[in-house]
C-alpha cells in the first residue's frame, strides 16, 4: 500500500482546486510507478495530495488482478471506504488499474461500490472522469491504447526514500502466458521513447536520486522504432528496423547518461534476455549485476502448457550464459505452485530447479485461476487447494535453504552497498542493497543516506547480510 506525501504536489499553482487526493497502490512495481503518473496528472489539475483518507475528496485505489486474493482485498477495502461517504457526501471513489476492465460493470452498476473506473491506459482522462461524477454521473474509461506510454509526463515521486526510483520504459505484454491476466488488463506491448527515458533519469539524478530501476512486464522485449505497438515492427523495412533501439541499446544509453547512478531493471522474460544485454551489463560498472528471471516452473511439460515457450534445459542454459559472462550475477525467480494438472514428480522438478539454478531469492505463489485467460478457458484448475499449499511450503523451504547457502558464501566478502535508509529493526543500523540486490544491514557511522559504502559481510540470515563498513 502506498500513500502520497502531501508536500509532493508541485504543479497545482495555476488551476484553482482545493480538493484532496488520496491514492493507494496494490500489486507490482508497475502499479506503484503508475500511481506516480496518476498523481502527476491530478496535480496538474490542481488536486492536492493527502495521506489521510478521512481528509480526502477523491480516493483512488490502483488495483491488481494478478491473483484472486488481490481482488478480494480490494473489494473489502472498497466496502470499508464507502463508509467514508457518511462523513463526506461529495467523496468520489475510483478503482483504477488492472481490476478496472474485468469488474467495471459489477463495481459501478451492480454493487455501486465506486464512482469512477479507469483502466491503465486512461489516466489522462481522470480529471474529466471526476468532473463527470461532479455532474451527477458515474464515469468509466477502460479503453486500452495502441500508443499510450505516458512518456511525456514527469511522475510525482511518491512515498520515496529519495535514493531509489522506478522508471517505466514500456507498457503491456505480448507474451500470453496461459495463466496470466496482464495482456488482457494492460494490453499490447508498447515501448517508450528512449530520449524521454534518459531525460527522466537525468532529472532524477539532479534531484539527488542514486539508483533507478527500469520497469516493464518484459523489459528485454523493449523496442523503440518511433512509437506504437511492437507487433507493427515486422512491417518496417530492413533499413527502418536497423534504426530501432533495443533493450541493450537503451541500457547503454542510460548507463552513459548517468555514470554515477546505479541501474537495475525488471522483469526479464527468459525468452528475451540475450547475450547482448548481459555483455552490456558486464561492460558498465553502474549497471547492477542482478537479473530477475522468472522461471514459473522447473518442469518442461508444465512450462509448455503455461505457454512460456522454453524448456527447463533451455532455461538452465540461459542461467549458464549469464554466469559465464557475469560469474557473480544475482538471479531471482518467480515460481507458481500447483498449476493445472501438475503432478508430484513435476513439482519435484521445480524444487530441483531451485537448487540447480541457485536462485538468490524467489517470489513464490499458489496458482490462482484468472477468468478469461487461456488456462481458465482450456485447462482444469485441478490441483486441490491443500496440495497447492503444501507444494508452496516446500518451494519456500527449498528456496529459503538456498538463500541461506548463498548468503553464507558471502561471509568474509566485501560488498558495495547503496544506503537506502535506517534499518527497519534498529535506528542505529543502516539498510541498503548490494549490487546483486541482497539486503545488507550494518551499524551507522559517519555515512549518510544515499552514500555508496563497502561493507565486510560478517553474518548472514535467509534474507539479510550483516556486516560493518570497511575503508578501502
Ligand atoms: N512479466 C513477468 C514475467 O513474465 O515474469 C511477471 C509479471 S506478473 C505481474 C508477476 C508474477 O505473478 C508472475 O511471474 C507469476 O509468477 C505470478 N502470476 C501471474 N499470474 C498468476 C496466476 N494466475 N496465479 C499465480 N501467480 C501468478
Ligand atoms: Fe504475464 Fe507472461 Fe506477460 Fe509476464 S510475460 S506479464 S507472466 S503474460
Amino acid at each position: 500500500m502506498l500513500f502520497l506525501h502531501p508536500t509532493m504536489s508541485t504543479n497545482s499553482a495555476n488551476i484553482k482546486n482545493t480538493r484532496k487526493l488520496y491514492v493507494e497502490s496494490y500489486g507490482c512495481a508497475m502499479n506503484f510507478a503508475d500511481s506516480e503518473i496518476i498523481a502527476s496528472i491530478m496535480n496538474e489539475h490542481g488536486f492536492v495530495n493527502t495521506t489521510d483518507e478521512l481528509d480526502a475528496d477523491v480516493i483512488f485505489l490502483n488495483t491488481c488482478a494478478i491473483r484472486d486474493n488481490a481482488e478480494t482485498r480490494i473489494r473489502e477495502r472498497l466496502k470499508h471506504l464507502r463508509m467514508n461517504k457518511k462523513h463526506n457526501n461529495d467523496l468520489i471513489i475510483g478503482v483504477l488499474g488492472c481490476m478496472a476492465e474485468r469488474l467495471k460493470d459489477k463495481l459501478l452498476e451492480e454493487e455501486k461500490l465506486v464512482d469512477v473506473v479507469a483502466g491503465p491506459d486512461s489516466y489522462r482522462d481522470l480529471p474529466k472522469l471526476v468532473a463527470e461524477v461532479d455532474e451527477g454521473g458515474r464515469a468509466i474509461n477502460v479503453l486500452l491504447s495502441r500508443e499510450e506510454t505516458y512518456g511525456d509526463l514527469n511522475p510525482v515521486r511518491l512515498n520515496s526514500n529519495g535514493v531509489t526510483a522506478f522508471v517505466s520504459i514500456m507498457r503491456g505484454c505480448d507474451n500470453m502466458c496461459s495463466f496470466c491476466v496482464v495482456p488482457y488488463t494492460r494490453g499490447r506491448e508498447r515501448s517508450r521513447d528512449p530520449h524521454s527515458i534518459v531525460d527522466e533519469v537525468k532529472t532524477l539524478q539532479l534531484n539527488g536520486y542514486k539508483e533507478i530501476t527500469l520497469l516493464g512486464q518484459n523489459v528485454n522485449s523493449y523496442l523503440y522504432f518511433g512509437g506504437g505497438q511492437k507487433k507493427e515492427f515486422k512491417k518496417l523495412t530492413p533499413e527502418e528496423q536497423a534504426q530501432a533501439v533495443d533493450f541493450a541499446d537503451l541500457l547503454e544509453m542510460v548507463a552513459l547518461a548517468v555514470p554515477n547512478m546505479r541501474i537495475r531493471y525488471s522483469t526479464s522474460h527468459p525468452r528475451d534476455i540475450n547475450e547482448k544485454v548481459v555483455i552490456t551489463m558486464a561492460k558498465y560498472k553502474n549497471i547492477c549485476n542482478y537479473i530477475h528471471l522468472p522461471a514459473q516452473s522447473g518442469n518442461s511439460r508444465i512450462l509448455d502448457i503455461m505457454s512460456r515457450n522454453y524448456t527447463r534445459e533451455w532455461y538452465l542454459d540461459k542461467i549458464k550464459m549469464i554466469r559465464n559472462i557475469i560469474p557473480d550475477c544475482g538471479i531471482s525467480c518467480d515460481i507458481i505452485a500447483g498449476f493445472c494438472s501438475e503432478t508430484e514428480e513435476e513439482h519435484q522438478d521445480t524444487l530441483s530447479l531451485i537448487t540447480e539454478a541457485r536462485f538468490d531469492f524467489s517470489y513464490m505463489y499458489k496458482y490462482s485461476e484468472r477468468p478469461g485467460t487461456p488456462a481458465a478457458k482450456k485447462l482444469a484448475d485441478d490441483v486441490p487447494e491443500e496440495v497447492k499449499s503444501r507444494r508452496l511450503t516446500e518451494i519456500i523451504e527449498t528456496q529459503n535453504a538456498m538463500n541461506l547457502t548463498k548468503n553464507n558464501e558471502r561471509i568474509g566478502k566485501i560488498v558495495e552497498v547503496l544506503i537506502e535508509g535506517s534499518s527497519k529493526k534498529s535506528d542505529t543500523d543502516w539498510m541498503g542493497r548490494s549490487d546483486e540486490n541482497i539486503v545488507v544491514v550494518f551499524p551507522k557511522g559517519n555515512e549518510n543516506k544515499g552514500d555508496m559504502v563497502k561493507v565486510l559481510v560478517e553474518r548472514a540470515t535467509v534474507t539479510t547480510l550483516i556486516g560493518k563498513v570497511v575503508n578501502q
